[in-house]
């Protein structure tokens, strides 16, 4: 007999290493990981939208002689 409560054995999603957890998800790491960088408890991941800035070319004013 154990007193352990089931773990559930599966590779972790995010870094692939085998792990033993209660619930299915990042391993304990990762939620390390994820939580240092979302610094609030790491619910979810927020992606950084990246958007080129387009330089626009103002018109050429037309040259004066
Ligand atoms: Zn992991």
């Amino acid at each position: 007999m154990s007193a352990l409560p089931d773990l559930l054995h599966f590779d972790c999603p995010r870094c692939n290493q085998p792990v033993d957890e209660r619930l299915y998800g990042p391993c304990r790491e990762c939620r390390d990981a994820l939580s240092a960088l979302g610094g609030q408890g790491g619910g979810e991941v927020v992606t950084e939208r990246f958007e080129p800035r387009m330089h626009v070319v103002p018109n050429q004013v037309a040259t004066k002689e």
